[in-house]
């Protein structure tokens, strides 16, 4: 739950409140000038460079949305009195398609930019462009006039800027990209929820400007962000266990002070395993081992190791404070044991079990534990390591489901 809500609140909320604090609060006469002609550009140029470069065709379409919006307020919607009647229909036109085109892309899965998805999306949205020229034109009033039609007679509402379809637009993004962050919750999703957010409050000034601009260019700085902080998770996160990987264990390593334990834990006869239930049998094994390694006491921190082998780390602790949180792990794991499930096992729970369903029996799942602490001979990390890697050489030399130690083996 506080990951989730940790991933909801940064960096968006942060970077958001910033922008609110500095427009309204922090701004000394004359940055803001400044700063409107270097802050949007850099985020942009960011934005580009980093969605090309690390194939995020969402971000880029995303950039050139708010690019094209801003582009299209400053030329037509600021206070212009010969444009004021297509200004108020832009103003309107840019309320209804920001959010919807948000919500969109919010929902789009990465397909490359130079790829004919890519090309599609980048199409429709400059497609969009006309059509907002045609709505302009005298003739098509009505439908311009629909973009203002005020729909409730509510005090709030109607005292704001944006108009009642805009509104809407925006309030039907909203629940989609919260959908979409409630499946998943991470914070590349939550960003669209921030990015709305800036978009609407750069609607919402009171005069199109230095101010909305800043707002927009605060909507792409928040998707860049939260691109390179997936990236980050994607290069230390475990992706099939969700285990924080080998490269962040090394870094965990470095940190550790003169004192701390390592744990090897590798699965008995996973092979074996694999061979006869299958791949994906074997990857959701692993994912039950891992999420029972998470639960680990003692201040113990579990890292997939790679394959079907896991390190453990207990900071602060010597082998003989870590064996009883590890043999209780060891425990847990031969007494749970592992159901697979059957391959053609229906989505939806049946209402009765088929007659020719075969019985699904547990299988049993046991780990073999090798431990060692940090010593004046084992001073690098590394060679820590690699005592543990000796001790659980023993503990399957003994026979598997056991745990050893270095220098002598212990323990059952
Ligand atoms: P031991 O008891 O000595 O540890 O034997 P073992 O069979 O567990 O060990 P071995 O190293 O011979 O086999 C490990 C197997 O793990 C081989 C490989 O196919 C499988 N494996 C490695 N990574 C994955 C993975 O991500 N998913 C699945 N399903 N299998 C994997
Ligand atoms: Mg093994
Ligand atoms: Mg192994």
């Amino acid at each position: 739950m506080g990951k989730i809500l940790f991933s909801l609140i940064v960096p968006g909320s942060l970077l958001l409140g910033a922008t609110v604090a500095f427009l309204n609060w922090m701004a000394p006469p004359g940055l803001l000038s400044t700063l409107v002609r270097v802050y949007p550009y850099a985020v942009y140029g960011a934005g580009i460079l980093l969605g090309w470069r690390f194939r995020r065709s969402r971000l880029v379409t995303a950039i050139l949305l708010l690019v094209l919006i801003d582009w299209a307020l400053l030329h037509f919607a600021a206070a212009n009195p010969a444009t004021a009647a297509t200004g108020r229909i832009v103003f309107n036109a840019a309320g209804v398609l920001l959010p919807l085109n948000l919500a969109l892309l919010s929902l789009m899965s990465e397909q490359g930019i130079f790829t004919p998805n890519g090309l599609w999306r980048l199409g429709i949205l400059l497609a969009q462009l006309p059509l907002v020229a045609i709505i302009c034109e005298p003739t098509q009033a009505s439908v311009a006039a629909l973009l203002e039609h005020p729909i409730v007679d509510a005090g709030v509402i109607s005292g704001m800027r944006v108009t009642q379809p805009v509104l809407l637009a925006f309030a039907a993004a909203f629940l989609v990209v919260a959908i979409r962050f409630a499946r998943h919750p991470h914070s590349n999703e939550s960003a669209f929820l921030w990015a709305l957010t800036a978009a609407f409050l750069g609607l919402n000034t009171s005069s199109i400007g230095p101010v909305s601009t800043i707002y927009f260019a605060t909507a792409g700085l928040i998707l860049v962000i939260s691109v390179v902080e997936t990236s980050y998770s994607m290069a230390y996160r475990d992706e099939l266990t969700g285990l924080p990987a080998r490269r962040a264990l090394n870094e965990a390593l470095l940190r550790l002070g003169a004192r701390y334990t390592v744990a090897m834990l590798d699965v008995d006869r996973f092979k074996k395993f694999n061979d006869q239930y299958g791949h994906d049998a074997g990857d959701q094994l692993l994912r039950m081992v891992a999420s029972q390694l998470a639960k680990v006491s003692g201040g113990g921190k579990a890292f997939r190791y790679g394959g079907e082998e896991f390190a453990m780390i207990f900071p602060g602790k010597s082998v003989q404070d870590a064996i009883p949180h590890l043999q209780e792990l060891r425990k847990v794991v031969e007494t749970t044991g592992f159901t697979p499930r059957n391959s053609d096992r229906p989505r939806k729970k049946p209402k009765e079990l088929r007659p020719n369903n075969p019985a699904r029996k547990a299988v049993s799942v046991t780990i073999s534990i090798g431990v060692a602490e940090r010593t004046e001979q084992h001073a690098h990390p590394d060679t820590v390591i690699e005592a543990a890697d000796q001790a659980l050489y023993s503990a399957k030399k003994a026979g598997r489901n056991k745990l050893r130690t270095y220098p002598q083996g212990s323990a059952r």
